[in-house]
């Protein structure tokens, strides 16, 4: 089916922006409406309210995070930047798989399993696109997610 995907970001963020809010993160979004992709919409929200709990829960009050929503031709790019933590350089590629929590998130003790990011490399792969991870501790992580968008 066809999914506006603004509409559906705009969904989740308002989900999260008590949570946001209780932290005191600033929840900024930047979202082109007019960008429709193919796929599934309950696993797009998913795929979306798993970055943005990571974001939120990595990050420290006072900071902010990003979501970012853009078209150039058909790729569509999705963005979540975040003040946070972040993720050391040799671990960015464990933690997209199954159960992966790098030892500072075990130490937190809030309960994370380490699927997030696991089911959203999947879900991500299914739709035929990618997500890519970048990060530098202490000062930030983005998760990026591209898909093929309809003209
Ligand atoms: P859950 O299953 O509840 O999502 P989780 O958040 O621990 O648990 P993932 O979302 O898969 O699991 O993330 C895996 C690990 O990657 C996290 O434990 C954390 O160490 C690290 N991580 C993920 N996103 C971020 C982020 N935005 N900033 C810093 N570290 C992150
Ligand atoms: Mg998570």
């Amino acid at each position: 089916e066809p999914i506006a995907l603004a509409e559906l970001v705009d969904e989740v963020i308002d989900q999260f922006n008590l949570i946001a809010y209780k932290k005191d993160i600033k929840l900024l979004r930047h979202l082109n409406d007019e960008c429709i992709v193919y796929g599934d919409a309950d696993r797009l929200e998913q795929v979306i309210r798993n970055l943005l709990d990571n974001a939120l829960t990595y990050t420290p009050g006072g900071k902010q995070v990003e979501v970012r929503l853009e078209q150039k031709g058909e790729d569509v790019t999705l963005l979540i930047r975040d003040e946070g933590i972040g993720i050391p350089t040799k671990e960015i590629d464990a933690v997209k798989q199954r159960f992966y929590r790098v030892k500072k998130a075990r130490e937190r003790k809030d309960g994370g399993t380490g699927l997030g990011l696991s089911i959203v490399s999947q879900i991500i792969a299914k739709h035929g696109g990618t997500f890519s991870l970048e990060s530098t501790e202490n000062v930030g992580t983005t998760a990026s997610i591209h898909l093929k968008g309809i003209l």
